[in-house]
């Protein structure tokens, strides 16, 4: 080799040797900051912890969601912040307890097609610190968080909507007298909901038939759309919220009937979505979730989910009503195939998002959710303490570490008294997940404990009006 040939070869292998060691710094100390991640989250309605084959179902077939979970994490110990969709939605998109934001109520636990609130102009939501952060903003699906303009997602940060405003059993125009009848074989007439696009009704009846793909190929053109760009999409299915609806493709496939059928559609949903990532070559960049607002609606037998080994469901706040069935799917940063046991709730995937894409958290309000990031990418410790469960707005529960204390309870639905608990009701939840054994006599201990700590939360709340009680402007 010829010196000058020499001095350049190296040269250039000292550069390399200097670029190598320059990455390595910048990749542990974050000198260049890292790429944005995309977001999506995909939220279920009333899917229970026991629905997914990878969370233990005999019937239900999951395949895409199994996949997900084998290239991902998947979350044991999960929570959504409340256990009725409002509530949780808005704890979803404020990463703060609805009680903070007004999103709950003891009179009216969701909101209707008759309300006049929605989520108030001073929340900051998930999708207008993202988009302070310079994504672009995508909602489909059920929002629940008020349908006058002022309160639809494209008034909330979000670039455009694409979804049926509230719960698919609301508008109902079928005969009363029918009474829960109607769920059994349900047809599209019987429920008058809108579908509307951004802050138009385009169809109403919405056909829900087809619902679930009509979302699936709405958030597909999304991810195709905005590529180039760091983006946010919050996908939230209408299902398996009754009345179940899937299209013809899935009618009668599942062992688990129409249920099953409807759980079915939606994995092949995420397996779409996934696939689309995949193609697109933005799967290595984009953190996807999958959770759900709250538990199975158990009253209505066949037609809603299994909470698994857990207690209750929707409506109540023994853990079958709170504790969601929670994936994280991140190629190449989460590790493929991990089971997380620690504390989450989705109030942290607000902060885990905003801080993943370098925005801010607001800092002039209590924030309730916590960053993810070290258990997401190291499997490490969750710098969540406790999980506060609300009903409306009075603190039922509460859990620190492995420990939950019941200082009243009640089931879901029905008539019975709320009854308070003195001592509290106390669960190992680690060695009881069913919440059968009260261990309170043998531990005043951690009683006190518990009951301090929820005296400490209790003192950050401060009392806001109910968003959920205001009715409609004449
Ligand atoms: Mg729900």
């Amino acid at each position: 080799m010829k010196r000058s040939a020499l001095a350049r070869h190296s040269a250039s292998k000292y550069a390399a040797t200097l670029f190598a060691l320059f990455s390595l710094l910048s990749s542990t100390h974050g000198i260049y900051a890292a790429p944005k991640p995309n977001v999506i989250v995909i939220y279920a309605d009333d899917l229970g912890y026991g629905d997914l084959a990878c969370f233990g179902h005999p019937t239900i077939k999951t395949p895409a969601l199994d996949q997900m979970a084998a290239e991902g994490m998947k979350f044991t110990q999960f929570y959504s912040a409340a256990p009725v969709c409002t509530p949780s939605r808005a704890a979803l998109m404020t990463g703060r307890y609805p009680i903070r934001s007004g999103m709950c109520s003891d009179k009216r636990r969701v909101l209707f097609p008759n309300s006049g609130g929605g989520i108030p102009a001073s929340e900051v939501t998930l999708a207008e610190a993202l988009k302070a952060a310079g994504y672009q903003t995508a909602c489909v699906g059920k929002w629940h968080l008020g349908h006058l303009p002022q309160f639809l997602p494209t008034s909330n940060g979000f670039d455009s909507y694409f979804g049926i405003p509230y719960s698919n059993d609301m508008d109902r125009i079928a005969d009363r007298k029918l009474g829960r009848s109607i769920f059994l074989k349900p047809e599209v007439k019987y429920w008058n909901v809108p579908l509307m696009r951004d802050q138009e009704i385009v169809e109403q009846p919405a056909d829900q038939t087809t619902i679930t793909k009509r979302y699936t190929e709405g958030t597909i053109k999304l991810i195709q759309q905005y590529k180039k760009q760091p983006f946010f999409i919050y996908l939230a299915h209408n299902m398996p919220h009754v009345p179940l609806f899937r299209s013809k493709e899935f009618q009668d496939q599942s062992r688990r009937g129409l249920y099953g059928d409807v759980i079915e559609e939606i994995d092949w949903s995420v397996g779409q979505i996934l696939e689309e990532l995949k193609t697109q070559g933005l799967d290595q960049n984009t953190i996807v979730w999958f959770c759900s607002d709250n538990g199975p609606w158990l009253i209505f037998n066949e037609q809603g989910g299994s909470a698994g080994l857990l207690r209750d469901g929707k409506g109540s706040t023994w853990e079958g009503g709170m504790r969601e069935p929670t994936l994280a799917w991140w190629p190449g940063h989460i590790p493929s195939g991990s089971v997380s046991q620690e504390l989450g709730s989705t109030l942290d995937i607000y902060t885990t998002s905003i801080k993943l894409a370098g925005g801010n958290v607001p800092t002039d309000r209590v924030v309730d959710g916590v960053d993810l990031t070290p258990v997401l990418l190291e499997g490490g410790n969750s710098p969540r303490e406790i999980m506060a469960y609300y009903r409306g707005t009075k603190l039922m529960a509460l859990r620190k570490g492995p420990w939950k204390a019941h200082f009243i309870t009640k089931p879901a639905y029905g008539n019975e008294p709320f009854q308070e608990h003195n001592p509290p009701v106390l669960y190992h939840l680690e060695h009881d997940p069913s919440e059968k054994y009260d261990v309170a006599k043998n531990h005043p201990n951690v009683i006190k404990e518990l009951k301090a700590a929820a005296e400490q939360f209790q003192k950050t709340v401060k009392p806001v009006p109910s968003q959920l009680e205001i009715p409609l402007p004449n």
